[in-house]
């Protein structure tokens, strides 16, 4: 049942995704629904029903479709972190760090990976992660409410994931990460064939994501600061992992290719 197919990525906002899979025959979820109508359209086209929303984090551009789906789908349940339920929408489900949950005919195991936002959570069912914004292709979210210490150990958890996970991060930032990832490696093969196939893939009008994770952590510099070779290329060979981490993470802000 764990095939990429099986998850639908579908546009909302400037540049978010929403993902949605099935559940039961007819019936999905869905992950981060920034915007109610796109997903609605999507789930009329396949006749079926939302049964679970899963929540990554409080902003707006990943809540704001949850209280329209509600009022759509009144069975809904609405799942998110225990540690922000008072500033998501209201929760069906409040979940932690370990936290297993049913979804349907599939499975969650629940990660807390703070940074971005203090009560960030990731969703690992079976071989897919969504990581929400604290990682996406080629990069990982900005530090809102988090310290780089907190990020950097969030990042190296997701990371050491199995090789096979497939990765489902909330936006489609692929092309601007890998113009930052080739500032550093800019004769990197691998980096000039992940940047040719993503342009390709975008002009297709098909998303960037998912990949497995064992190509990821070649590729994403934020996931690369414990390497001493890529530390070299960076000239930052004195620093400690997470000093070369949050430096990178400073100039990825700034950074306009
Ligand atoms: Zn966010």
């Amino acid at each position: 049942m764990a095939n990429a197919e099986a998850v639908a990525g579908i546009a909302a906002n400037q540049d978010n995704v929403i993902w949605r899979f099935s559940t039961a025959p007819g019936r999905a979820a869905a992950v981060d629904p920034g915007e109610a109508e796109p997903l609605l359209d999507h789930l009329r086209q396949r006749g079926e029903s939302l049964s679970h929303v899963l929540l990554t984090h409080h902003h707006a551009d990943h809540v704001g479709g949850v209280e329209v789906l509600k009022r759509a789908f009144p069975s809904l349940r609405v799942i998110g972190a225990a540690a922000d339920a008072c500033r998501l929408p209201p929760l069906d489900l409040a979940v932690s760090e370990g936290d297993g949950l049913a979804l349907g005919e599939r499975t969650a195991r629940v990660m807390a990976v703070p940074g971005h936002t203090s009560g960030h959570l990731a969703f690992v069912v079976g071989e897919w992660l969504f990581p929400g914004d604290v990682l996406f292709r080629c990069g990982c979210g900005r530090l809102f409410e988090g310290t780089a210490e907190q990020m950097w150990h969030s990042l190296q958890r997701l990371s050491s994931l199995p090789d096979a996970t497939l990765i489902f991060p909330g936006h489609e930032y692929t092309l601007a990460n890998l113009a930052f990832a080739l500032h550093w490696e800019p004769d990197r093969v691998e980096l000039l064939e992940a940047r040719e196939e993503t342009r390709r893939l975008r002009r297709e009008g098909r998303w960037t994501m998912p990949v497995p994770l064992e190509r990821e952590r070649r590729l994403n510099p934020f996931l690369r600061c414990a390497d001493p070779e890529f530390a070299a290329r960076l000239g930052m060979e004195r620093l400690s992992p997470v000093e070369r981490f949050a430096t990178l993470r400073r100039l990825r802000n700034d950074f306009t290719g």
